[in-house]
């Protein structure tokens, strides 16, 4: 069997969407299981605008993945240019070919005709089909309309009398009448291809063995068939995926439907999430990101891992019970007759609940490395962290516990990176816990000179010497512990008290509980 191809075949959108990336993620698995090639091959025809700026997100988004391309831009390979906009050549001498072999023709209809020719085929209540009147021009007739300048576009010759088979990898047989199929149009009048032409060029001239891609194309593969048979190619094996839907699995997830996923219960906490990090982390142009897009997840501090995972299992599964995978299992496991026919919903609960799982699997280190560029883009710590500050990062992430999912989430223990003189309260939580507390500012006071005057300030001594002090005072500890809490972070709840003073380290404790006590005995807050 030759070695198998596959290929994604981008259009340049200045984005990589979730779901695009699934596609390509299908493909690189297929090729990777198989020991085969995977061909990045940019779409790129229909192109105004910049195409570095446009391409660069989506090839970034790759190398986030670790999703290697064989071939294709920067890398190159032997069936190149890997940019359709570099093909012209080869699509001119492919119509070039079929118009001498008599298997398309330069079709002279105005709009006008073809629209009149619509509504006549309409009223008689047929299927409309192309009139052909073009094939019937004598040679001076076409060079007249030639000298007029009169626009003609290149169309293929469809043989009325076939029917089209595709065995789909997932949609299984499927068939097409040919005698329904209006002459589709391969060349435009400017002499630019049609994306089926140029794919199933491109498809038979890099070899690509496997065509996977999304559901939505499968309309538009019988004209590829037809294609492929007037040029005498063999066809690949198709492979028509679901396309991948907002939450609730009906609709296809799009950037269109941002403003209704915005207040969808389900993308809500994305959204909020996005609300509350980027403006923090200083990322230019942070509404511009959104849960549509790969981007948004690298930028948000979420791990490959998980996006894989999550990933490969929309649409995909590789029994009836197994969530969590690696990479490594996935590739080893993926066939494409595992593959779904109903479109699988993008549920960001799941999503998080996989990179739960997978930034459970990090070391300290790991974790550390990953929250850190989160704290500095803040500014909360230094770029280069000396060794002590490194250690709190990971003594708070220790604290933190299953509360880190997301390493931006670091961003909400803030508390122990900001200035003492700098730490702001939460106002509901101050007035409740200290204002309006008739024995709390007091109670701080002693609590205060009991914690300066400790030698032990490990989150066991201060253990011992809250408990300590409750049984001295003959308090409960709930009398004095949400008071702390608040004095010393500004915030009602937070990693276990004891550990929360131990990091802060004494001085900082004192110097936020006399603060504290000052501002709630001011007028202010
Ligand atoms: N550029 C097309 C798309 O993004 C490629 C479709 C195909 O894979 O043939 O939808």
């Amino acid at each position: 069997m030759s070695t198998v191809r596959t290929r994604f075949a981008p259009s340049p959108t200045g984005y990589m969407h979730i779901g695009g990336m699934r596609t390509a993620l299908f493909n690189w698995l297929w090729a990777r299981h198989n020991g085969g090639q995977f061909i990045l091959r940019i779409d790129d025809t229909d192109q105004e605008r910049n195409i570095a700026a446009a391409l660069d997100p989506i090839l970034q988004a790759f190398k986030w993945l670790d999703l290697n391309w064989d071939e294709g831009p920067e890398v190159d390979g032997d069936f190149g240019p890997y940019f359709q906009s570099e093909r012209n050549d080869l699509y001119r001498a492919t119509v070039d070919k079929l118009l001498a072999e008599g298997k398309a023709y330069y079709c002279y209809d105005t709009p006008e005709q073809i629209q009149a020719d619509r509504e006549a085929a309409q009223s008689e209540k047929r299927n409309y089909l192309n009139i052909r009147r073009s094939l019937e021009l004598t040679e001076s007739e076409k060079e007249q309309y030639a000298a007029e300048g009169r626009a003609a576009v290149v169309r293929l010759l469809v043989p009325r009398d076939q029917k089209i088979q595709i065995d789909d990898a997932v949609r299984g047989h499927v068939e097409f009448d040919a005698g329904l199929m209006p002459d589709p149009v391969i060349l435009r009048a400017n002499g630019t291809p049609l994306y089926n032409l140029a794919t199933v060029v491109d498809d038979a001239q890099m070899q690509i063995t496997h065509v996977i891609r999304a559901e939505e194309h499968l309309s538009n593969t019988p004209v590829q068939v037809l294609i492929y048979q007037a040029l005498g190619y063999d066809l690949p094996q198709f492979a028509h995926i679901p396309f991948v839907a907002a939450p609730g699995g009906k609709e296809k997830l799009s950037k269109r439907k941002l403003d209704k996923y915005r207040k969808s219960p389900q993308f809500k906490k994305m959204f909020d999430k996005a609300d509350a990090v980027f403006p923090r982390i200083g990322l230019e142009n942070a509404e511009g990101l959104d849960p549509v897009m790969v981007e948004y997840y690298e930028k948000i501090g979420y791990l490959p891992e998980a996006i894989l995972n999550a990933l490969a299992r929309l649409g995909w599964s590789l029994d009836d019970k197994t969530e969590i995978m690696s990479l490594d299992t996935i590739v080893e496991n993926f066939t494409l007759d595992r593959v779904v026919k109903a479109a699988a919903g993008l549920d960001p609960d799941k999503l998080l609940s996989f990179q739960a799982h997978w930034m459970n699997q990090l070391s300290l280190d790991q974790k550390v490395e990953m929250c850190s560029p989160f704290l500095v883009k803040a500014g909360l710590v230094e770029d280069a962290a000396d060794e002590a500050t490194n250690q709190k990062i990971g003594q708070v992430i220790t604290g933190m516990e299953d509360r880190l999912k997301i390493a931006s989430d670091i961003l909400d223990f803030d508390e122990f990176f900001i200035a003492d003189d700098k730490l702001e309260y939460d106002s509901k939580a101050f007035k409740k816990r200290i204002r309006k507390s008739d024995d709390a500012v007091p109670l701080l006071g002693k609590i205060k000179d009991q914690l300066a005057a400790a030698d032990d300030f490990s989150a066991d001594a201060l253990d011992k010497l809250l408990h300590d002090f409750v049984e001295a005072e003959g308090i409960g500890m709930g009398q004095i512990i949400h008071a702390l809490r608040v004095s010393v972070s500004g915030k009602a709840t937070g990693i276990g008290m004891f550990d929360c003073l131990s990091i802060l380290g004494k001085e900082s404790c004192v110097r936020r509980i006399d603060r504290a006590m000052a501002l709630a005995q001011s007028d202010e807050n």
